[in-house]
């Protein structure tokens, strides 16, 4: 991956747990949403994974956000803003119909397929493990972790891995393992020498060595794929997403977006 444009970046980190509804209005062509009749639809996410989502200039920026505006553009529902929430509160937060649509690196997973629906996939990720660059641990598989005080984000398949590979096995004991409501944070205290590696999506744990002073030690293969999180049973709304995602991948939309957010494939 090229790291153009991503170290240009300025980075701001992101610590809120705090829902902010960010208004759009005024962003969209024509009379403002839903006064033409169509359905308006609030979005979900959660700041500080990067490039996907996170907060410039307290703005909310990142591919998932352009990627979902695009897509709903090209449906009959009207985006009305964004809700801001820590990732491990946004499963909830949709079925609790604060919001309709999770745009946040969301892995597609059995587990998560119980409780809410996902559109197609749009995204594929494996793990990484991040250490400090200027360090001396340089893991190459999960279990040079063992005995080592890891982290990883709240709710994640981060977390899993961590919980099904290590703990659970007993390559790693539970209190070596800290839970962050944020990656920024997990990173941070990375850096502060407080945990000696991270265990994060590869894209975001790219951004990450390319905006601070660590590393990707190792990748360990997940297969993973991204989906945008829909109610269980909202069947009209996925389809209309589904169609949307087709579209924006058809033409230039997606590769665009890709090139903007990763640097130039
Ligand atoms: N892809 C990971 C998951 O779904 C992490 C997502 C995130 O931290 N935003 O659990």
């Amino acid at each position: 991956m090229s790291d153009d444009g991503l170290s240009r970046r300025q980075y701001l980190s992101t610590v809120g747990g705090t829902a902010v509804t960010v208004s759009l209005a005024g962003c969209f062509g024509g009379g403002g949403g839903g006064d033409d009749g169509t359905t308006e639809i609030t979005a979900g996410t959660a700041p500080g994974f990067p490039p996907f989502e996170m907060k410039e200039d307290g703005e909310l920026v990142g591919f998932d956000i352009d990627l979902l505006e695009a897509v709903v553009d090209e449906t009959d529902y009207t985006l009305a803003g964004w809700e801001e929430f820590e990732f491990k509160s946004l499963i909830p937060a949709l079925t609790n119909e604060n919001i309709d649509v999770v745009a946040a690196g969301m892995t597609i997973n059995d587990e998560r397929d119980e409780t809410i629906d996902f559109t197609d996939p749009y995204y594929s990720s494996n793990q990484a493990i991040v250490v400090r660059e200027d360090g001396d641990f340089s893991p190459s598989s999960l279990s040079d972790l063992s005995g080592r005080p890891i982290g990883a984000q709240k709710g994640t398949t981060g977390e899993s891995t961590v919980q099904s590979e290590l703990i659970e096995p007993g390559n790693l004991d539970e209190s070596n393992y800290n839970s962050y409501g944020n990656y920024v944070l997990a990173v941070e205290d990375l850096q502060n020498g407080n945990i000696d590696a991270v265990v994060i999506d590869e894209p975001v744990a790219q951004t990450f060595a390319a905006q601070r002073p660590v590393v990707i030690a190792f990748t360990y293969e997940t297969g993973e794929n991204f989906g945008f999180g829909v109610r269980e049973g909202d069947d009209e709304f996925t389809q209309a997403l589904n169609d949307g995602l087709s579209t924006v991948r058809d033409g230039s939309t997606y590769q665009d977006l890709t090139n903007k957010w990763f640097g130039q494939q």
